[in-house]
């Protein structure tokens, strides 16, 4: 094995390095000595105040190593350029080096370095929050350099502490109950360790973030990082261990002082469980590196090799604290953050959360007589507190699935990186937009972020007041666009009784036929027209004028009654001659669900004016979005001075562009016009079997069935209540819609697959059997 450590440091003296740095570098300037262990190193000010760092390598070091160190301060650059670490300055010649022999006749490589404020910590200074940035900066340099390879990085080095069994030949230089304890730590490396390391992540590492390589500020904050010359291919989790030895040692709380730099390094890159199992292990294996390395150098140079006292103590307190225990406890550190959120929620049985909830949120609903106490998702199916599962054919805000892995990822990795507003550049708000307007047609080239469904509607509704001059609306007469002030004055699906805004005018949808006359009709159309010609009429005549037409082209407040295309073709024609604004709500219908591309509106061949967007954009993350033209929009948004502190955020913008492309890669618009289509199929066989159910409808993956009175072929909405009650019994989702709350909606996340449609079908037919011929109450 190479120590190159054992090579005393290079002589030249500061004529020598002046005369070096002036015909080398073109710069004058005062010279001071630096420590060095191996290197030395001069600091420069140059005759205009700027300063550098003039390092004459240790003569052992060969080209190859000078090379790949400067190669890895560049590629850091490139990679995360906000890493302190020093920048090469060129020569005059523009090479990064230059060879120069000392007087002793042995040749250094010389280097320029941009120089790095900052102090050398204390042992005991650094407190909790100080230790967690030394952590996360540790992890930061491992990401920065994870793409980084040279061939110099393949030398064996002895502070490779992934190599500690090499240490057992040279335990002899260790006597005592440091003998002993150093014995022990190589066994149970040898015991632990030695199978599972090459089996980690394993790249270039700087591994000696130790305290004497590390500068801080004034709080003990990271703000320079030295000497690459310990760098060399090894186990990732190596470069924690070795801080954690090098930071920590000496002090009495080193076992408790690990726990905030383990968390620090976890928020960058979260320990795999088995380099958590080792992390206390490579800890010791590096204390013990230090004792054997200094006592069998000690023999040589005994001079120069002072006993590490601090590292003998951080083993001793492991030893007392007994190996194993220590072992547990590191491993805890990096585990606990998972558990620490899990313990954030009280554990209840499902009667107390139930009264808990209704003591603090009221009288919000909750789904099911007997409410469900859901605590995972995964795919198609939501999991119970007492490991029940369900088949979620109700939710479509997890348009992928819940808990898809590649958006979970895309959360979590820019909740890691960044989390800002759209008030800085960022690829990703730019990539979504860009992404969003590719899939809409007709001159939308405009997107607003917001947060939600009803936030894009409200803020769509600014913008047709603004662009419009008027102050009127048209809904459809059960739709539902909203909770704010502004959109739940266009959702008369919640209405209190008694409660009808002035400027606001009813549509009623179109007459629900099924699908076997998907438009419903034709002497349904000039109806259509002439009941938005006559709502327009009447905004106009009471001073309101229409500003927009909200539509969910799906209907899905109304009962589920798309696609209608000609109703929806008429009404809009009919409606274009108030110069209000056509809004496609496609928070509902959009992202694929009516299995036609990704918008809903498309299918009728009608151009909106605006689109919102919402509930599957981010798979459950808060994202939403108006598209609307630059000519709509831009006035508007530079006359209200437009902005959404949250809307667009980075992590947001992430999961949106994660959905994106799962919609795609998994070809979930076609999945969701074939499983769709089949699921209709078997619901149709379903009816058929049923009195109870009027009509099946449905559109892509979004199915309505209308439960009514066997005689009487009224809505039921008693029966559609008990039938979706006893579904969620039976293992299955769903929810009632529309003005008699009689429409049971089955709205699956797009993954659904056939398997799944028959289950909701053959559930639907045993809970239809069962409640067959009961009579229930009218109401
Ligand atoms: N528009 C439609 C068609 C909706 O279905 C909803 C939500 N049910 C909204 C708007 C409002 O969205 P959010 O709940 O995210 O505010």
């Amino acid at each position: 094995m190479i120590d190159r450590l054992e090579a005393p440091c290079p002589v030249f003296d500061i004529t020598t390095a002046s005369a070096v740095l002036e015909g080398a570098f073109g710069l004058s300037g005062e010279l001071l000595a630096l420590h060095g262990e191996r290197d030395l190193n001069y600091r420069v000010t140059d005759d205009g105040g700027r300063r550098f760092l003039l390092k004459f390598h240790n003569p052992a070091d060969g080209l190859d190593v000078v090379e790949m160190q400067t190669a890895a301060l560049s590629h850091i650059g490139r990679v995360d350029p906000t890493l302190p670490v020093c920048k090469v300055v060129p020569g005059r010649d523009g090479a990064p080096w230059l060879s120069a022999t000392a007087s002793d006749g042995r040749t250094s490589y010389v280097r320029l370095l941009t120089f790095l404020d900052g102090r050398h910590s204390q042992r005991e200074e650094l407190d909790d929050r100080a230790l967690f940035g030394w952590g996360q900066t540790v992890a930061r340099l491992g990401r920065a350099l994870r793409g980084f390879f040279h061939p110099a990085a393949a030398y064996e080095i002895q502070w490779d502490i992934g190599r500690t069994s090499a240490l057992r030949s040279r335990l002899s230089h260790v006597s005592g109950r440091v003998g002993e304890v150093t014995t022990e730590v190589v066994d149970r490396f040898d015991a632990r360790v030695r199978p599972v390391i090459a089996s980690l992540r394993a790249q270039v590492i700087h591994n000696d973030m130790s305290r004497e390589n590390v500068l801080v500020d004034e709080g003990g904050m990271v703000i320079g990082i030295t000497d690459f010359g310990d760098m060399t291919h090894a186990a990732l989790v190596c470069d924690l261990a070795v801080a954690i030895a090098d930071v920590l040692d000496g002090r009495t709380d080193s076992l408790e002082m690990a726990a905030p730099m383990v968390d620090g390094y976890n928020t960058m890159t979260p320990l795999e469980d088995e380099e958590a199992r080792i992390l206390a292990d490579l800890v010791a294996a590096r204390c013990a590196t230090a004792l054997v390395v200094t006592s069998s150098r000690k023999e040589s140079h005994p001079a120069t090799s002072s006993f590490p006292e601090g590292a003998w103590q951080f083993l001793q307190l492991i030893e007392a604290a007994g190996f194993d225990q220590v072992a547990s406890r590191f491993a805890g550190y990096a585990t606990r953050q998972a558990s620490r959120h899990s313990l954030t929620h009280r554990t209840r049985t499902t009667a107390e959360l139930l009264a808990a909830r209704k003591s603090v949120l009221g009288p919000l609903t909750v789904s099911y007589d007997e409410p469900i106490h859901l605590v995972r998702g995964d795919g198609v199916f939501v999991f119970g507190s007492h490991g029940q599962q369900y088949l979620d054919a109700y939710n479509n805000v997890p348009v992928v699935g819940h808990c898809h892995p590649e958006v979970v990822r895309a959360v979590v990795e820019q909740t890691r990186q960044l989390n800002t507003n759209t008030r800085y550049l960022h690829e990703a708000s730019v990539e979504l937009a860009e992404r969003l307007l590719q899939s809409a047609s007709g001159g939308l080239d405009r997107v607003l972020f917001v947060n939600s469904g009803s936030e894009a509607n409200d803020v769509a509704w600014r913008i047709a007041r603004f662009a419009t001059g008027q102050s009127g609306a048209v809904v459809t007469s059960y739709a539902y666009h909203g909770v704010t002030e502004a959109t739940s004055s266009l959702s008369p699906e919640g209405w209190p009784p008694g409660f009808s805004p002035m400027h606001v005018r009813l549509l009623p949808p179109p007459f629900p036929t099924g699908r076997s006359e998907p438009d419903n009709g034709t002497a349904q159309h000039p109806q259509s027209a002439r009941e938005i010609e006559t709502a327009v009429e009447e905004l106009s005549g009471s001073g309101f004028g229409a500003a927009a037409f909200f539509l969910d082209p799906a209907f899905t407040s109304d009962g589920i009654l798309g696609p209608s295309n000609r109703w929806v073709q008429q009404a809009e024609a009919a409606f274009r001659a108030s110069g209000g604004l056509f809004v496609a709500d496609e928070v509902q219908a959009g992202y694929g669900r009516t299995g036609e591309g990704l918008w809903s509106i498309a299918t009728s061949g009608v151009q909106p004016d605006v689109m919102t967007l919402g509930k599957p954009m981010g798979n459950g993350f808060p994202i939403a979005a108006v598209i609307t033209r630059s000519d709509i929009a831009d006035s508007f948004m530079e006359a209200t001075d437009y902005f959404s502190t949250f809307g667009g955020n980075t992590v947001a913008c992430a999961a949106g562009l994660a959905v994106l492309r799962v919609v795609e890669e998994e070809g979930l618009v076609s999945n969701a016009r074939t499983v769709g289509a089949y699921l209709l199929r078997r619901l149709d066989e379903v009816a058929a079997c049923h009195d109870s159910i009027g009509q099946v409808r449905g559109w892509g993956m979004l199915a309505g069935i209308d439960i009514v009175h066997d005689e009487s072929r009224q809505a039921d909405r008693h029966r559609a209540d008990a039938i979706a009650n006893r579904l969620k019994e039976l293992g299955v989702l769903v929810g009632t819609t529309g003005p008699e709350n009689n429409v049971l909606k089955i709205r699956p996340p797009l993954v659904f697959d056939q398997s799944n449609a028959d289950l909701v079908a053959d559930r639907l037919d045993m809970a239809l059997s069962e409640n067959r011929g009961r009579t229930s109450k009218t109401g």
